[in-house]
């Protein structure tokens, strides 16, 4: 007998936590945290005890109670009995937030599937913002193109495009048949021949089940159908725009297509590209892995580091400093010649705009989507700062995800028996792809 057993990601979008069993192997498809996590009982300063590990979320169900699934220490404090974990791994599809946050609850001993480049940005991330580190996991890398076997269950890792780099679907070939799992994806990213290729994949693969994202799947889509290279060439107009002017950007922290795309805004304009230091960080630790393609900061003079001047440095923010040389600058040096840089400013750096003093009329290019991102903040706070510095608010984004006719025709195209949808707050709407629509619901299993 094979079933899925789905404990998040049900009817909302991310927090995809799924649970495949078939004989021998228990297998988990991501372990993320949905973004309106504990929305109802918290807000700034008031959050979850993280001294207590779990007990706040479990008392709060913001965490499913799961046996063998969670560190010895993440349960201490709890009144749920910590056991040898009853896992066979935990297969991640890419960095973000809501498909890998809770790991960090996690025993450390159940091994974690991961593409390399995904590695490599949470240890990046895990050294640079230390709120963000998901603790020490038995992390195990793959490429395209290698199976893993998880107590004799074949899961094949297989590219896909998406907004963080190193992302994959899977295809687990069980007892059963075979089960293809999207995670997130697109078809207009740089990398969209990578989706292709796995929605080819999964087809050739004749799944009996396929579970497929569907953020986009709605009866409005407020995201516009930009590409990347729409994206470079929206902000090279207005970077035209703004002679004598400094112009501003912001995009979500780990999508490094994005850091390219602004990388070569600034080289097609004539202006430097100053990225904040921890993004300065990420990219010097991509360097390293060689298959993914990253501006090179230590020898690329169009690339300089922003310095807050903060009180206490970092070992890590001092080894960007070192490895970037003359190449750090002020908010003194960027008010002196506005006109020269792109400067990536975060909406929690914004208090920067009082040293910039920004011409009036400067570009805020605000480059992410807007409801999904776990580092944003009120739109009615972004606005102020904008309306006080006199900035010019400008939207340009690429989603990380299919639109709702290009969800249809990859369900028609990989033509599983059932599709389960996950990650949409409209799995209703998925009756109008497939024959066959299983509603996941939370904690009762789906036999295969
Ligand atoms: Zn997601």
């Amino acid at each position: 007998m094979a079933s899925l057993t789905f404990h998040g990601g049900v009817a909302e979008i991310g927090g995809n936590k799924i649970l495949l069993e078939d004989r021998d192997a228990r297998i988990w498809l991501d372990m993320g945290a949905p973004f309106n996590l504990g929305e109802a009982y918290f807000a700034e300063f008031l959050g979850a005890r993280d001294r207590f590990g779990l007990r706040d979320h479990f008392a709060l169900d913001l965490v499913p109670r799961i046996r063998g699934l969670y560190a010895a220490q993440a349960l201490e404090a709890t009144d749920f009995p910590w056991i040898e974990p009853e896992y066979s791994g935990i297969f991640v599809t890419h960095v973000h937030f809501d498909h890998t946050n809770h790991l960090k609850f996690v025993d450390p001993a159940i091994p974690v599937h991961v593409g390399e480049g995904t590695r490599t940005i949470l240890q990046a991330w895990g050294t640079s913002t230390p709120s963000m580190a998901l603790g020490d996991h038995a992390y195990k890398t793959f490429r395209t193109g290698r199976t893993v076997m998880a107590d004799g269950v074949e899961v094949e890792p297989i590219h896909v495009d998406h907004s963080a780099p190193a992302a994959y679907g899977y295809l687990v070939h069980t007892s059963r048949g075979t089960v293809a799992y999207t995670g997130d994806l697109r078809r207009h990213g740089p990398k969209g021949e990578f989706t292709d290729e796995f929605i080819a994949a999964a087809a050739k693969a004749k799944p009996i089940a396929l579970i497929t994202e569907g953020t986009r799947v709605a009866p409005e889509d407020p995201r516009e159908n930009l590409t990347e290279a729409d994206v470079k060439a929206r902000a090279i107009e207005v970077v035209h725009g703004a002679k004598r002017r400094l112009v501003l950007a912001t995009f979500p922290g780990r999508d490094v297509d994005r850091m390219r795309t602004f990388f070569e805004v600034a080289k097609a304009t004539g202006r430097r590209f100053v990225v904040n230091a921890k993004t300065a960080y990420l990219l010097l630790e991509m360097k390293k892995d060689a298959r993914i393609s990253v501006p090179d900061l230590e020898r690329d003079d169009d690339v300089l580091v922003y310095d807050r001047q903060l009180r206490r440095t970092d070992p890590w923010e001092r080894d960007v400093r070192s490895k970037m040389k003359d190449r750090v600058v002020t908010a003194d040096d960027v008010r002196a010649r506005p006109q020269d840089v792109i400067l990536q400013l975060d909406v929690y750096h914004l208090q920067e705009l009082v040293d910039l003093r920004p011409p009036q009329g400067s570009p805020y290019i605000h480059s992410k989507s807007e409801p999904f991102d776990e580092e944003d903040i009120s739109g009615e706070v972004l606005d102020n700062w904008i309306r006080r510095f006199g900035l010019v608010r400008v939207q340009i984004h690429a989603s990380g995800h299919l639109n709702e006719r290009e969800v249809g025709e990859m369900i028609a195209r990989i033509g599983a028996e059932t599709v389960i949808p996950v990650h949409t707050e409209h799995p209703d709407r998925f009756t109008r792809f497939a024959r066959k629509v299983v509603q996941p619901k939370r904690v009762e299993p789906i036999v295969l």
